[in-house]
């Protein structure tokens, strides 16, 4: 049996003058239709204190377009405003799912507005993508920049443009794919997020920083002091937003980059591979950490949760009170008295440890002794199966 899995695939979009245009009247379209149909939900609730659904609204939402001053709606592709309801009514089962919990942050919907709300808009179906050029519904062939092929059968689209003012497009598509297999765990590796470097590899490899981090970073100051120095309101000031955003979306598209070819890697070379379970917001906030949240360890750790489900490769994420620095991976002794800033310890057995190799040996040896323990206990194919009933481990994505 073959597995069906979702895959977003995105690319950078080149429209013409007119077809950017066109865009930017979507996406107007869909702040209009979002804010109106806001009101209307309110409204009704104060009169009648009833909620309206998404069918009363769809319904509203037609007569809406036959009204001579709203007449202009028609022109625009209609499913992509049937969505922009579908996306208000879901933003309300979140603030209700939020105030049900007992949040406190509720995140009641909210009015867009248009200096603030990013241009976008979603089309569900009809998006498809020919050669190096997307067929837009109402517009025509915009062409793209095809980096890689797309696979699958496409399954919605939404258009967004950056902060820099280029147009993207996600394409979400479905994807059969081999079904999950037990596969031997023989090549295995462990790793440490560092706080040197970006992680610490138990076969002794490190990988560091990519060096543009560096570049890039000299050029965002470069370009926010230029900002400043803009006054307020001037046209120069907003050029000059623009180049900040490009250089935001520059480090941006690397890194990303960057961490997808170190997750796929990784994934492809070994069986079984283990992580710590590390908080990165808690890390974020001691001193020694803009590091590990620059180098986003939290995106290369969902991005090798993903990779690992369908490549046939097993994730152990180990729960963040696994003391993997402060064990000596020689004789076992933990050792209480190690400090942040200790980079090399000799543990009492004579041993000198490098704190980050140690740690990553330590967590392959614990990712090796949870697979077995899971093994044992017949659940190393189901994910959640494993995550929920074995508490240290988060995930464990077993063969495809
Ligand atoms: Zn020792």
């Amino acid at each position: 049996m073959t597995r069906t899995v979702q895959t977003t695939y995105r690319y950078r979009l080149n429209p013409t003058a007119e077809q950017d245009a066109q865009f930017r009247q979507f996406a107007g379209a869909r702040r209009f239709v979002w804010n109106w149909a806001l009101n209307r939900k309110r409204e009704h609730y104060r009169e009648t204190g009833k909620t309206l659904s998404y069918n009363d609204l769809a319904a509203e939402l037609t007569r809406l377009k036959q009204q001579p001053e709203t007449a202009w709606l028609r022109e625009m592709d209609s499913q992509s405003l049937q969505q922009a309801l579908r996306d208000l009514d879901s933003a309300y089962q979140h603030f209700f799912r939020r105030a049900r919990n007992g949040d406190k942050k509720k995140g009641f919907p909210k009015f867009k507005s248009k200096k603030t709300d990013t241009p976008r808009f979603r089309i569900p179906q009809r998006v498809v993508l020919q050669d190096a050029f997307v067929s837009v519904p109402e517009i025509g062939l915009v062409k793209l920049v095809l980096h890689r092929p797309l696979e699958g059968v496409t399954k919605g689209a939404t258009f967004k443009q950056e902060a820099c003012g280029h147009w993207y497009i996600s394409l979400v598509v479905e994807q059969h794919i081999a079904p999950k297999v037990d596969r031997p765990t023989q090549t295995h590796i462990g790793i440490d997020v560092g706080l040197k470097s970006l992680a610490v590899c138990s076969s002794g490899e490190t990988i560091d920083n990519p060096r543009w981090y560096r570049t890039q970073t000299r050029k965002l100051r470069r370009a926010q002091k230029a900002l400043s120095r803009k006054v307020k309101g001037s046209r120069n000031r907003g050029k000059a937003r623009v180049v900040v955003a490009r250089v935001h979306q520059k480090t941006r598209n690397q890194r990303n980059d960057f961490l997808h070819k170190l997750s796929t890697d990784l994934i492809r070379h070994y069986d079984l591979v283990s992580i710590e379970d590390v908080n990165v917001r808690g890390l974020a906030k001691t001193r020694l950490a803009t590091s590990v949240l620059d180098a986003g360890w939290g995106m290369v750790r969902s991005m090798l949760t993903y990779k690992a489900d369908r490549a046939n490769t097993c994730l152990i994420v180990i729960g963040r009170f696994f003391p993997s620095s402060k064990t000596c991976g020689a004789c076992g002794l933990v050792n209480a008295d190690l400090t942040l800033s200790d980079r090399a310890w000799t543990c009492a057995c004579g041993v000198h440890h490098d704190r980050d190799l140690n740690a990553a040996r330590n967590i392959d040896r614990e990712g090796i002794r949870l697979f077995e323990q899971l093994v044992a206990a017949g659940c190393a194919e189901t994910q959640n199966a494993c995550g929920d009933s074995v508490s240290p481990i988060v995930t464990v994505g077993a063969g495809r």
